[in-house]
């Protein structure tokens, strides 16, 4: 009796399993099932290792991988197998603010290289934070806020310009500007530490530390 039980729940755990490969998370949770109730046993397996690879050709340790991401994959809302793991190797403590600042970059999409890009970038941050007066990266908040306000601006624009009210307005003569400004406020975003100093202060940086790309680009030769 005991024997049917251990089979029917081996047939359904194993049925998730298989078919989860686009629900890893469910796919996660049976497998971890799978593992700790070592319900495996009762279709013959010795160890869960064994079920793995004989099941599905995958190694333990991708198995244990699949555990350990799911949860992550949860948390973060990432649907990518690869982030998932590089996210995992990034502290715990600077997870959110990982996350955060690739999907602030990304629009919500993240990859595993963004969050390697993100990671670097924080440590970089918090070991200049510890060094000797350099300059804390400014906010691009207001940039963000601004750039969002003239592209709202601009779809604005273009209903007005169909309807009656904006019967006289010539969209040649006005989306330049906002396009200009658009385009202006983009390449003055501090977005690389000061050549120059080193990010302690300048005037090549205004005393900020920190520069466009822009002024890298156009940097003196040498640096
Ligand atoms: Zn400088």
């Amino acid at each position: 009796m005991n024997q049917i039980v251990l089979t029917e729940e081996y047939q359904r755990l194993h049925k998730i399993i298989k078919g989860g490969v686009s629900v890893v998370k469910e796919m996660a949770e049976a497998m971890t099932q799978m593992k700790e109730g070592k319900h495996y046993r009762s279709a013959g397996f010795k160890t869960f290792a064994e079920y793995c690879e004989d099941k599905f050709d995958i190694s333990p340790r991708q198995a244990r991988r699949y555990m350990l991401t799911a949860p992550v994959k949860e948390q973060y809302e990432i649907e990518s197998e690869r982030a998932a793991e590089k996210l995992l190797q990034v502290p715990e403590e600077l997870r959110d603010e990982v996350v955060d600042r690739a999907k602030t970059r990304m629009g919500g999409t993240i990859t595993a290289p963004m969050i390697e890009d993100m990671h670097e970038e924080i440590v970089a941050e918090n070991e200049r934070l510890e060094d000797d007066g350099t300059k804390p990266r400014p906010s691009l908040d207001d940039f963000d806020s601004i750039r969002g306000d003239l592209v709202r601006a601009g779809k604005k624009l273009n209903a007005l310009h169909e309807s009656t009210a904006g019967a006289h307005i010539r969209l040649t003569n006005v989306r330049p500007s906002l396009l200009n400004a658009l385009s202006y406020l983009e390449a003055k975003r501090p977005e690389h530490v000061c050549y120059a100093c080193h990010g302690r202060g300048c005037k090549v940086c205004k005393d900020t530390g920190w520069i466009t790309n822009e002024i890298l680009e156009n940097r003196p030769e040498g640096f």
